[in-house]
């Protein structure tokens, strides 16, 4: 887990139209958004890293696995991530099944920005304070061996089977972002903004071509990688195989 300045949304809404003007207002007010279109989707990414999100705005009616059965599943995991149900269900027993299965908070579509923007807040100030977010340095990492390759960060030295490989600044800086959060499911909206420092939709295409220049270098079969991983609609996750070894 490393800091983060920006609180992380995970938005989980099969309206692309709504999705995408949530999250324009969401990162207009500072967050940090992640968008997802159906609930094992969301599931997945929260199981992978329980600490990627600071809360979820949750759509009931959605593909594959309804709102309520979304947050059922992670509550009964002992997950406790802040859940904000935003749904056109609006009966009272709609609002009280929400509750039941564990949601913090309950907003009607159509809803008022203003009012979406208020609770958010409110939630993620309210669980701060219940859950003070535990203080670690971020991992820094200078040095390390996987597969057949051995990386120096400070040097640039970079070999693979011991052959020396050239790599680009931007492809390094990629390359220890995975490195350093290792077993974690990065966005390529993260990939863009952390490491590119860029957001938006339009370059997630030039972050997939860097992926495959990665595996080119690092894995024996790039059409079956064993350390940088596609997880579809989510991202890409690094992982070491068991031999690796990293040095701080
Ligand atoms: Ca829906």
């Amino acid at each position: 887990m490393s800091i983060r300045a920006r609180k992380h949304v995970l938005i989980v809404e099969d309206e692309k139209h709504l999705a995408m003007g949530v999250k324009y207002n969401l990162e207009a007010e500072g967050y940090r958004v992640t968008w997802v279109e159906d609930g094992p989707t969301a599931v997945r990414l929260i199981e992978a890293d329980h600490y990627a999100f600071d809360m979820m705005i949750l759509d009931l009616m959605l593909p594959g696995m309804s709102g309520y059965a979304v947050c059922q599943t992670l509550r009964e995991q002992g997950i406790f991530l802040p859940i904000l149900i935003l749904s056109a269900r609006s009966l009272p027993e709609d609002r009280a099944r929400g509750f039941d299965c564990g949601a913090n908070q309950y907003l009607n579509k159509p809803f008022d920005l203003d009012e979406l923007l208020a609770r958010v807040k409110n939630l993620l100030k309210l669980h701060t304070q219940v859950q003070p977010a535990p203080v670690v340095a971020p991992v820094k990492i200078n040095q390390i061996d996987f597969g057949r390759a051995s990386i120096n960060f400070e040097t640039y030295e970079v070999r693979v089977d011991d052959r020396e490989v050239k790599m680009t600044h931007k492809e390094l800086q990629l390359l220890r972002y995975f490195v350093e959060n290792q077993g974690r499911v990065i966005s390529r909206q993260e990939l863009l903004a952390e490491v590119w420092d860029m957001s938006g939709e339009m370059q997630t295409r030039s972050v997939d071509q860097f992926m495959l220049r990665l595996r080119k270098i690092f894995e024996i079969d790039p059409a079956k990688p064993k350390h940088f991983l596609t997880l579809r609609d989510a991202g890409y996750r690094f992982v070491l195989d068991t031999d690796s070894q990293a040095s701080l």
